[in-house]
């Protein structure tokens, strides 16, 4: 493969990764992001074994090891009765698997300072909104008129409201979900009710559903924090702020009144973050000089927590895919084809368990408590559930020329609240 003069749209977690690799490789990379200033927005996700593999790939695993907190087990039990609902434990599975959960800001930094580090140029203030070809390359157009290029590949990695995935062989654009959540970033609050080293939820059927996330620090000079989160339909938002903070809040600690620390940072809806969720994924993310990859590419609701995960797998997939070839026409079907069953497996797990905790049905919700959450004891289920949070119930790894990090080195700090 020659040197290529490659354009990134987008600086979230896929187009950093994939900035990294590329320039890595040898080519011409340029990044162009919306905002002014690149920042990361919402609170704080999950990065699985499968994520963190790839970080690890990056040589920044110790760096997000340093911020994050260890994720071992993910706890959910109905409101009311106490019961039980959902326990997921990572070492269902042999092997010392286990989750970093971090705050956006965390995973933006470390991979932002090591874009910074390979000297890769940053081109802010351009909105993507489109692409076409002239003289055998691809040019970016902006929403303001302007023309940015020519350039040998377009990599789409502006997430879930792309307007450049248009331009794929075969593309689709996101189904709105009926649920979002409010996501808001508070000073961690230790406490017994919260477990260590886990994601804490409480449901009342699968209309309502508070988190608890332990996402340790935003940076090296910040004290720990964790991510509480309150689903709830955009829909219904307005109907909730004119009811008042302080009816939300009371509603809360009805439910879990341990998360009273937690609700007495809150002053205002405003200091939260309503995010909306949608689902779709392109059925051939590429086209001429384009390759889509992350929420561009495949969108879901963060149910199963694999979005960020799945962003930087496609980074490396694509990578894989361009080394591995003579030309990018050659290299994105592969780097479609390297991705294909994995991203599909988790993209229908995805649509299919979300209802069962965030819908307006009242059998789902039933199903889930009375019978998933029993037979979700019963082997092999523990393994599959520890798999399929892992990200890793299809095989990731192989078809993108990498290995699994290996979890039992130590490397890991573990910090306790
Ligand atoms: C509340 C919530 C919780 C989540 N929890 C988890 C979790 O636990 N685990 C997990 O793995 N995932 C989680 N996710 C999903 C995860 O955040 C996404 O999958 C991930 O951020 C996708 O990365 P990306 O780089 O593809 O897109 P994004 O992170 O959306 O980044 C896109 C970038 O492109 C820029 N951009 C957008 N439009 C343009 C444009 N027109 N021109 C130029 N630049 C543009 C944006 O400013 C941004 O910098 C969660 C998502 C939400 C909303």
């Amino acid at each position: 493969m020659k040197r290529l003069h490659v354009a990134i749209a987008g600086a979230g977690p896929a187009g950093l990764a994939t900035a990294l690799y590329l320039k890595r490789a040898g080519h011409r990379v340029t990044l162009f992001e919306r905002f002014l200033q690149p920042s990361p927005l919402g609170s704080g996700l999950i990065l699985q074994p499968t994520g963190l593999t790839v970080l690890a790939d990056l040589g920044l695993f110790e760096r997000i090891a340093a911020l994050g907190h260890r994720i071992d087990r993910l706890y959910g039990a109905d409101a009311a009765t106490g019961n039980t609902v959902l326990d997921v434990r990572y070492d269902a599975i042999r092997g010392g698997r286990y989750g970093i959960a971090v705050h956006r800001a965390a995973l933006f930094g470390v991979l932002f300072e090591a874009v910074l580090q390979e000297g890769i140029a940053i081109d802010t203030g351009h909105d993507i909104a489109g692409m076409d070809q002239q003289g055998g390359q691809a040019w970016l157009l902006t929403a303001g008129g302007g023309r940015l290029g020519g350039f040998d590949l377009v990599i789409d990695a502006s997430g879930a409201r792309s307007r450049l995935r248009r331009h794929a062989l075969r593309s689709c654009e996101p189904t709105p979900l009926p649920y979002g959540a409010f996501w808001v970033s508070l000073r961690a609050q230790p406490g017994a009710a919260f477990g260590v080293n886990s994601l804490v939820q409480r449901y009342r059927r699968a209309s309502t559903m508070i988190g608890v996330l332990p996402i340790g620090r935003p940076s090296a000079q910040d004290g720990p924090m964790t991510a509480f989160f309150w689903s709830t339909k955009p829909d219904e938002v307005e109907l909730l702020k004119q009811a008042g903070i302080e009816r939300w809040k009371d509603e809360i600690h009805r439910l879990w009144p341990e998360c009273e620390p937690y609700l007495a940072q809150i002053a205002s809806f405003e200091q939260m973050t309503l995010a909306r969720y949608g689902h779709h994924t392109l059925p051939l993310p590429y086209g001429e000089r384009l390759a889509v990859i992350g929420d561009a590419a495949h969108s879901t609701s963060p149910q199963l927590g694999q979005g960020a995960n799945m962003a930087l797998l496609d980074a490396r997939a694509l990578a894989h895919a361009l080394q591995a070839s003579s030309s990018p026409e050659q290299a994105l079907p592969r780097y479609a084809a390297s991705r294909r069953r994995h991203v599909r497996t988790f993209q229908m797990m995805s649509a299919a368990f979300t209802p069962f905790y965030q819908s307006d049905s009242s059998w789902l919700p039933w199903v889930r408590d009375k019978l998933a959450a029993r037979l979700s004891l019963v082997p092999p289920a523990p393994q599959i559930l520890a798999a399929m949070v892992a990200g890793t119930l299809v095989d990731p790894f192989a078809a993108i020329g990498l290995t699994e990090r290996d979890w039992r080195d130590g490397v890991l700090p573990l910090p306790q609240t």
